[in-house]
């Protein structure tokens, strides 16, 4: 059976035991309700240390007010069976109460990069989001903690609030994990009709071909324009089709070497986010994209 254990103390007696007998700790946040990318990445540091951790908290202090909070998918028994299925070390599932008691106050702002993009339209979702991962990386301590690319803004400021605040963690990038389609997979995905799930394949097939007309040398503007265009034609709320700088997040004009395509789009009540690089072709299958 897999351990789980849902307070910081136990937590800690778990990891100061492997740490006294010279194991390493690979750690990986999750909000639960897994899929094969959240596995991805326990296999990712698996590759890396002796011990795996993965948390699962539905974090409230990064959702916004109207955000899908009280709805978001909780599956934790299924959750831990599939940590068990990959030989998972260590489950911790802690309570809000647990994290967050009536004397919780400090918030660590990451700066610009959790302002722009995702967090121009979810003022404060960093905030919340780098409070939690500072905390848990104090919880856990662990040596790697690996982060997926599918949410590469998260993964630009939790690389950012590491470097900034001296926290000894080796931060891993692991590329998106997709379906079939093409679809990133995403535990909101699970909030699609099936006639949306059908339609939401037209998000990746189009952040692809904007890609391959960049790497092809069109102009980007025009691309960008385009792609944005048949998204809204295909039934999609476009918030982002942009071209950017992958560290520092800032637009660029044309493509270079770190360029990152990210797209973030709303289909009916969902909404999707999902980025590439332009330096290779990229599959649209179910295995991870080619780094
Ligand atoms: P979440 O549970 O959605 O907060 O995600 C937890 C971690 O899993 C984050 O580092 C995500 O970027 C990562 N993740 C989510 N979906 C995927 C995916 N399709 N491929 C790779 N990593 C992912």
């Amino acid at each position: 059976m897999l351990k789980t254990v849902t307070t910081a103390r136990e937590l800690r007696m778990a990891t100061t035991d492997w740490q006294r007998r010279n194991e390493t700790i690979g750690f990986v946040p999750t909000m639960g309700a897994l899929h094969e990318g959240h596995l991805a990445l326990v296999k990712k540091a698996q590759s890396l240390t002796t011990r795996t951790v993965v948390s699962i908290f539905v974090n409230p202090l990064q959702f916004i007010a109207g955000e899908d909070l009280s709805n978001y998918p909780r599956q934790l028994e299924g959750d831990a069976k599939k940590l068990e299925s990959v030989n998972c070390d260590l489950l911790f599932a802690p309570t809000p109460e647990e994290m967050y008691p009536p004397t919780f106050k400090t918030q660590i702002d990451p700066g610009p990069l959790g302002n722009m993009l995702e967090g121009a339209i979810r003022p404060g979702h960093f905030t919340g989001m780098a409070t939690v991962v500072a905390k848990l990386f104090l919880q856990v301590m662990p040596d790697y903690a690996c982060f997926g690319e599918k949410d590469y803004q998260q993964l630009q400021i939790v690389q950012q609030i590491v470097n900034d605040l001296s926290i000894p963690v080796g931060i891993v990038p692991v590329p998106i994990m997709r379906d079939a389609d093409g679809l990133a997979l995403s535990s909101r995905n699970a909030y699609l009709s099936a006639t949306e799930r059908k339609q939401a394949a037209l998000l990746p097939q189009t952040m692809f071909d904007v890609a391959q007309k960049l790497r092809d040398g069109g102009d980007a503007e025009t691309a960008l324009e385009e792609g944005k265009k048949r998204l809204t034609e295909g039934g999609f709320r476009v918030d982002y089709l942009t071209l950017v700088d992958g560290r520092t997040l800032e637009p660029i004009t044309a493509p270079q070497k770190n360029a990152r395509l990210l797209v973030a789009a709303r289909l009916g009540k969902t909404r999707l986010l999902d980025n590439t690089n332009l330096l290779t072709e990229t599959p649209t299958t179910a295995f991870p994209e080619v780094a």
